[in-house]
C-alpha cells in the first residue's frame, strides 16, 4: 500500500495512492482514521484490517495531478538518523574526501549522523541553494527507512518486523560545510533547511519484503548520476536498525537513511555542484520518484 500526506483544500491529510493514480482521503475508508502519518502509524494495528476489508473503490479518489503532495511524514518528531559511507564504490569514492591518509577499509561499524526535522521538504517543494555562502550543493539518493514498532537493542533477525515501510529521501548536503568546517562533523553541512527532500509516499513493509533488492539512482537535468542496487549496501537495513537501536530505543514514526551510492556531484571528474534551477529526481524501485527543483536561497515556491 502506498500511502501519501496529501494537501486538499489548505488541509493535510494521509490518502492511500491508489494503481489508478489518484489519492483517498485514509479517512473517507476508514471511518475515524487520523490525518497525519505519524498518528495512522501509531494506529496502524487497529487501522490496517479496517482496511483490507472492503477493498478500494477505484476512480473514488483525487487524481494525482490535482493533489499537492507532502512530505509523508511532514515533520518528523525527533531528528532523522543518517547512515553515512554505505555503499562498496560510494566509499572507494570517498577516498579523497576522508583524506589520502585514511586507510579505505570499509569500517566494522556504520557511520551515523542525523538530519533535524526542520530540514524535510515534499515532492516538487523548492530545495534552497545556499547562496553565496557556499557554491558545493550536491544530491544523495538514499532509501528512508520508517519505523512502525519502537524497541530498544532490537536484534538484527527481527529487525524488519519493526519496519512501517520506506520512501525515498535525498540527503542534500553541503559538502565544504560537510568537510572543512565544523570540526569534522557532518551535522551542519547536513542541516541547510530545505535539505531532506522525503517522497513521494511510504509504501508498506508488507510490499517490499525483502529491502536489499531494490534498484536506485538519481538524475539531475534528466542526465543519470547514480545508478545501483540496494544490494549492495555495506550494512543493510536490519543491520542499520540493531546499531541504532543499540542503547537507544528507536520509536514509531522515526526516518532511517540509509547512505547513498557512488556518483553524487563532489567526488566525479570534474566535481559537479548544484545551481538554482536544478531538476534532481531521485528514483527506487518499488517505491517512485521524488523530484525536487533547486531555488535561489531563501526564494518561495
Ligand atoms: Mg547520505
Amino acid at each position: 500500500m502506498r500511502l501519501a500526506t496529501f494537501r486538499v483544500d489548505g488541509a493535510a491529510r494521509v490518502g492511500v495512492v491508489g494503481d489508478d493514480a489518484t489519492v483517498t482521503g485514509l479517512d473517507d475508508l476508514v471511518p475515524g482514521a487520523p490525518l497525519d502519518m505519524l498518528t495512522a502509524i501509531d494506529q496502524w494495528q487497529r487501522i490496517a484490517p479496517a482496511l483490507a476489508e472492503p477493498p478500494i473503490r477505484s476512480g473514488a479518489g483525487l487524481p494525482l495531478d490535482r493533489a499537492r503532495l507532502l512530505a509523508p511524514i511532514p515533520r518528523p518528531r525527533r531528528n532523522l538518523f543518517c547512515v553515512g559511507w554505505n555503499y562498496a564504490e560510494h566509499f572507494a569514492e570517498g577516498k579523497s574526501f576522508r583524506g589520502a591518509a585514511s586507510p579505505q577499509e570499509v569500517p566494522e561499524h556504520p557511520a551515523l549522523f542525523s538530519k533535524n526535522p526542520a530540514t524535510v521538504t515534499g515532492p516538487d517543494s523548492p530545495v534552497f541553494h545556499p547562496g553565496p555562502r557556499s557554491a558545493e550543493l550536491d544530491w544523495e539518493v538514499e532509501l528512508a527507512v520508517v519505523i512502525g514498532t519502537g524497541g530498544r537493542d532490537i536484534d538484527e533477525a527481527v529487525a524488519l518486523s519493526h519496519v512501517f515501510g520506506y520512501t525515498v529521501a535525498n540527503d542534500v548536503s553541503v559538502r565544504d560545510f560537510q568537510r572543512t568546517r565544523h570540526g569534522g562533523q557532518w551535522f551542519k553541512g547536513k542541516n541547510f533547511d530545505t535539505h531532506c527532500p522525503l517522497g513521494p509516499w511510504i509504501v508498506t513493509a508488507d510490499e517490499i519484503p525483502d529491502p536489499q533488492v531494490l534498484d536506485i539512482s538519481s538524475r539531475i537535468n534528466g542526465e543519470p548520476k547514480q545508478s545501483s542496487n540496494t544490494r549492495y549496501m555495506v550494512f543493510g537495513v536490519a543491520r542499520i536498525i540493531a546499531e541504532l537501536s543499540n542503547g537507544m530505543a528507536l520509536e514509531a514514526g522515526d526516518v532511517i537513511l540509509t547512505g547513498t551510492p557512488s556518483g553524487v556531484g563532489f567526488a566525479r571528474n570534474p566535481p559537479e555542484f548544484l545551481k538554482p534551477g536544478d531538476v534532481m529526481e531521485m528514483e527506487i524501485g518499488g517505491i517512485g520518484v521524488l523530484r525536487n527543483r533547486v531555488v535561489p536561497y531563501g526564494a518561495t515556491a
